[in-house]
């Protein structure tokens, strides 16, 4: 029996982080139309008007207006009908999560906004230092476009494979997932102890997430945690303290942010995320495209030897690698708090599901010496409505709740590869798409 990237995920995810992953997740079927299901602009964004941009649309001449988009939009902004084809009605609507695009069984909707042109440039240019920063997840499916099992660790080779495409650093995004950690505990420990903003703290790490608080909650904006996400605070880190560090002057830093994720091209976008002095992270592409760009170069990928990250902002723990799965932000945070607060380790958090609410699991945490702190978790962002709506209306028995927009977390996210059995890249870009770059 052959096993789908998805199936694998729920699998893995599962062991990972206490068996938290429900949620309704169905197989991409084949494809009518392979080679060019998936749009890459030649067009830089205009960074000042990034509200203006549709990351995904349909294409309307090959959407079979079959409605899969719409069952998996946690908003309900994909609309169409038998007879029409389905369209993304309005941006301000879209959380920019791409669960449509790797959900359409027929590749008919696309990505609008890559910077993947502006890389190859700025790699080319001798002036720039161009720096990778590879979030966790994107290691565990790289390998699936070049034939590879689902979950197979390949995070040497994609560092050599960044290297080869002339990225000049490789500072790893899990560094800054371990930085939210510790700000995202000592948060917890500060609205718990110190009643310094208002419980239930929420995750802020995924920009899906954030974009539909702000549109549709923004009541509940300072329920969000403060804390950066790990992209937020590695690439600043990147331009202050690394550049000094390398002696680069931090403008001619190229900053380039390797995600599963279409919102993460959105939150580097956004132009408070200047904490530099510079914009934080000036590009942003995902595990498909990081494939794309590797087989457009020739690279033999599955022939590379391992490399590693860099030093100085290149090493990372365990927890940071459990931020790709539903649960893991949570159960690395508390892990933080509850050491911090007691001295004592954490043994493994002890999820159950909560009765008459799909994906969501709960768990209740004696810290020794301090409170008895209650978690909450949310697979997928259509589940997360009931809780919500009990935080709104001031009844939620919770003291820190993660949300992750995609149904397992980023390991299944928007920008990850398609079905690894159907979707190769030879496949998904037609058979020799790629020669002559
Ligand atoms: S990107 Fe997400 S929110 Fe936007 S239309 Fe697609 S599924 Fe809905
Ligand atoms: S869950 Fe992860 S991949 Fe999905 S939108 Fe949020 S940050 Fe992106």
């Amino acid at each position: 029996m052959s096993i789908n990237r998805r199936d694998f995920l729920k699998i893995a995810g599962a062991a990972a982080a206490g068996s938290v992953i429900t949620g309704a997740l169905t197989s991409c079927k084949k494809p009518d139309v392979e080679a060019e299901s998936v749009f890459y602009s030649t067009q830089k964004p205009d960074l000042s008007k990034y509200d203006k941009y549709y990351f995904v649309q349909v294409n309307a001449d090959k959407c079979q207006k079959c409605g899969t988009c719409r069952k998996h939009c946690p908003t309900g902004i994909i609309n169409g009908s038998e007879t029409e084809p389905y369209k993304v009605l309005d941006n301000a609507g879209c959380v920019f999560c791409g669960q449509c695009l790797i959900n359409c069984p027929y590749g008919a909707i696309d990505e609008k906004v890559s910077f993947i042109d502006e890389i190859f440039k700025a790699a080319k240019d001798a002036d720039k230092v161009v720096v990778a920063m590879p979030a966790p997840s994107v290691r565990y499916s790289l390998g699936e476009p070049f034939g590879m099992k689902p979950g197979t660790h390949v995070g040497g080779k994609m560092d050599a494979a960044l290297r080869k495409l002339g990225f000049d650093i490789i500072w790893d995004n899990q560094f800054g997932a371990d930085l939210t950690i510790m700000e995202e505990g000592t948060e917890l420990i500060g609205r718990i102890t110190k009643n310094e903003n208002p419980l239930p703290q929420f995750t802020s790490c995924c920009p899906a997430w954030v974009k539909f608080v702000e549109s549709f909650y923004p009541e509940l904006i300072p329920n969000l945690s403060t804390s950066k996400s790990p992209i937020g605070m590695i690439a600043p880190m990147a331009k202050t303290y690394g550049a000094a560090n390398r002696k680069v002057d931090p403008a001619k830093m190229y900053t380039v942010g390797i995600f599963p994720c279409i919102a993460k091209k959105f939150e580097c976008m956004r132009p408070e995320m200047n904490s530099s002095g510079f914009q934080d992270t000036d590009a942003s592409i995902d595990t498909r495209e990081l494939a794309y760009m590797i087989k457009k170069r020739g690279i033999d990928f599955l022939s590379l030897n391992d490399e590693r990250p860099d030093s100085l902002l290149g090493e990372s723990t365990g927890a940071g690698t459990i931020f790709g799965v539903n649960g893991g932000v949570m159960e690395a945070a508390l892990r933080f708090a509850y050491e911090a607060v007691s001295g004592q380790k954490l043994n493994a958090v002890d999820f159950t599901a909560v009765r008459g609410m799909d994906g969501v699991r709960s768990a209740s945490v004696k810290i020794p010496n301090g409170p008895e702190v209650k978690v909450c978790v949310i697979a997928g962002l259509k589940n997360a409505k009931p809780v919500i709506d009990e935080v709104k209306a001031g009844k939620s028995p919770y003291h820190f709740i993660e949300v992750m927009t995609c149904p397992g977390g980023c390991v299944n996210g928007g920008g990850q590869p398609l079905d690894p059995e159907d979707r190769l890249v030879e496949n998904f870009f037609g058979k020799n798409p790629l020669a002559g770059s």
